[in-house]
This record gives C-alpha cells, structure tokens and sequence, in this order.
C-alpha cells in the first residue's frame, strides 16, 4: 500500500493505492482516499462503508506503455433518506 500524492495528474484527489494488477492493455489500480471514514458531501455524516467501485481510465497517464484503470471505492452514507 502506498500513497499517490500527484493524483491530480488523473483529476483526483491523492490516494492511497490497496492494490496493482495488470489486466491485459491496462493496469490496474484499487485505491482509497487517505482516510478511512468520509464525510458525506450531501449530510456530512462519516461513513467507512464501501457500496461500490467507481472506475476511471488515464488516457494521459501510462505505465509501462499501458493505460492505468483506477478503482476508487464509494461509500454508503448512513443517514436514512439522504
Ligand atoms: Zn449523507
């Protein structure tokens, strides 16, 4: 696990990489925001619970010749109806 403090070169805040893999023409990056609970941009109630995985791929960043799949995970906010 390691941090990517110019995550900026890919329109996100700096992240912490979980975890690479290489899956075919791409290579893949599971990545978290430094902290492990986020305040909900709606309620700002924290939350730590992942719902899914949002992905996005750099067109501009490549790694060994291969473009780079960055997985960011969501999170449940736990304020009902929010
Ligand atoms: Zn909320």
């Amino acid at each position: 696990m390691f941090i990517v403090s110019e995550a900026s070169v890919l329109g996100l805040s700096p992240l912490v990489v979980e975890g690479i893999s290489v899956e075919g023409e791409l290579v893949g990056l599971r990545a978290r925001p430094p902290d492990v609970w986020v305040a909900c941009p709606g309620c700002d109630a924290e939350s730590s619970r992942v719902h899914d995985y949002h992905e996005r791929t750099s067109t501009d960043l490549l790694i060994d010749e291969r473009r780079v799949l960055v997985r960011v995970r969501r999170l449940v906010c736990p304020t009902h109806g929010c």
